[in-house]
């Protein structure tokens, strides 16, 4: 088992307690590395540090040789992606080949990002006051503290941290305690990088301890958080009390929407790479199919028979559609929801349960399940599963499907599927979500902007909008009126 210290200040640091914690293989559901149980006072260091970065070396050093140095890490990550990869199934179990796709797309951000860096530009308003000229400058909010889920660890630092750095502001990443081996990896890549120290942070441990304690500390000026909405909601309201700029990535219920003039193969390739990509477990997941009445017993039966050829098994393994579950608690949490939509009265027309003990190794399958017969109002319908777990819609017309599709808490992406040039513009305005994909699905650019309506989330990452996150403006007046 190797083991993984904090990264403060350039430094790989013992935790402030001694006390360590396991990082599972899910596959596997062996331990395989140990990392530290981080608390107050490894929180108060990484501040310090990156305080320290922030008003001395990082704060004083031009836009243009931030961006170089975030250059450098784009080219370290490329060269290292492979490695990076395999780190990530090991402590998340999501297939190698999904993973590699995201590590070898991860230094688009930096590079991207780096571009921007020495773009940050205020304006100069002509005002309405006599002998007075005003302009804006962007500043950099100060220390950002980065908190995030066990999907896709690496994704979220790119998506967090790559902004942020560029705008100027330095960070303290905590990582999932279910999977940080491969941010405390990264960190050492920042050094290769050239980042001065105390720029690049990272605590490990639980999130009521040192994830609370970023959030709780007087010198964090931004809480950039991806996660669950019950922690998000929690994080909202501790940052109000010292008025923290928060950020917020949550879930979603998000709808794929199949019309009757669709092209089915397409539309069904997408409904099943939605929701059993990744065993469920993405934010995005298209966990609600909404199909049009006239075409839904064909269209269903052509996702259950795709489906039912999905091959569980290991996620290094190429051949492999079908990974564990990430966490005990999240494995658990599938399995309740699939009891709770059979109480419900929804019919299980594929998987409902477990994978047989004994068929692979580890304990946490789940068979990809669909359930027909699903109404709006159901639970299964309506909450967030974060599994392998579709349940299936049908609704008369165009406005039926906007009801259905717009009637949950959630309103993070939707996809749409028509041949109808005309009804996909009608639907991509309807539909309140931040992402609406029109014959595609689970398609993210650098380039794009991200987040949620509604209660899935606050704020946008990626594409140019994403770096105001990491600014406060600031109005500057001058008078040039003669003395008298
Ligand atoms: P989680 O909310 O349990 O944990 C997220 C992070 O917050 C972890 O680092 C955790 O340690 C920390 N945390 C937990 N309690 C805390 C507290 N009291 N104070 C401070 N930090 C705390 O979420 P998860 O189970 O890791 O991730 C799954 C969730 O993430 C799902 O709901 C999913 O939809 C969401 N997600 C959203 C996006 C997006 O971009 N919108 C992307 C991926 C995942």
């Amino acid at each position: 088992m190797e083991t993984y210290h904090h990264f403060i200040n350039g430094s790989f640091l013992e935790p402030a307690n001694g006390e360590w914690l396991d990082s599972t293989d899910p596959y596997l559901g062996t331990p395989w590395a140990r990392i530290a149980r981080g608390n107050a006072a490894d929180a108060d260091k990484a501040v310090a540090a990156a305080s320290a970065a922030f008003h001395g070396e990082w704060g004083a050093m031009s836009a243009t040789k931030r961006g170089k140095v975030m250059m450098r890490l784009a080219d370290l990550v490329k060269a290292n992606a492979k490695r990076l990869a395999e780190i990530e199934v090991r402590d998340n179990g999501k297939l190698l080949s999904e993973m590699t796709g995201q590590l070898f797309y991860h230094p688009e951000w930096w590079r991207y990002y780096a571009g921007l860096a020495d773009k940050i530009e205020g304006s100069v308003t002509p005002i309405d006051k006599p002998d007075m000229m005003a302009f804006t400058r962007h500043e950099p909010l100060g220390v950002v503290a980065a908190l995030t889920a066990w999907n896709s660890p690496l994704l979220f630092i790119a998506w967090k941290c790559a902004p942020a750095l560029a705008a100027g502001c330095t960070v303290v990443v905590k990582p999932s305690e279910f999977a940080s081996v491969s941010t405390l990896e990264f960190a050492k890549l920042t050094k290769e990088a050239g980042f001065p120290d105390g720029v690049f942070n990272v605590i490990t441990g639980l999130g009521p301890e040192a994830g609370a304690a970023l959030v709780d500390h007087p010198d964090v000026a931004k809480i950039s958080f991806t996660g669950s909405d019950t922690t998000g909601a929690h994080i909202y309201a501790q940052a109000a009390k010292s008025m923290k700029r928060v950020s917020l990535e949550l879930g979603g219920k998000s709808p794929n929407i199949v019309f009757e003039d669709a092209d089915l193969e397409l539309a069904a390739e997408g409904v099943i790479s939605g929701i059993f990509a990744a065993s469920g477990q993405t934010c995005m997941a298209g966990s609600r199919l909404l199909v049009q009445n006239s075409i839904r017993e064909e269209f269903t039966q052509m996702v259950i028979e795709r489906a039912s050829k999905a091959r569980k098994g290991n996620p290094m393994l190429p051949e492999t559609d079908i990974g564990p579950v990430t966490t005990p608690p999240q494995y658990q949490k599938v399995l309740d929801y699939i009891d709770i939509a059979k109480t419900e009265g929804a019919t299980c027309v594929l998987g409902g349960g477990p994978v047989a003990p004994g068929e692979l190794p580890g304990d946490q399958f789940v068979e990809p399940t669909i359930f027909t017969d699903v109404r709006p109002d159901m639970r299964i319908a309506q909450e967030e599963v974060f599994g392998p777990v579709l349940s299936v819609i049908g609704f008369e017309d165009e406005d039926d499907a906007i009801r259905i599709a717009n009637d949950t808490i959630y309103g993070l992406a939707a996809g749409v599927w028509t041949e109808s040039m005309d009804r996909a513009f009608r639907m991509t305005s309807a539909i309140k979500s931040g992402t609406v994909w029109v014959n595609a699905y689970r398609v993210i650019s650098y380039m794009m902007p991200f987040g949620g309506m509604k209660q899935s989330g606050i704020g946008r990452e990626s594409g140019i909008e994403a770096i105001k996150e990491y600014l406060e403006t600031k109005s500057v007046w001058f008078s040039y009126a003669r003395k008298k």
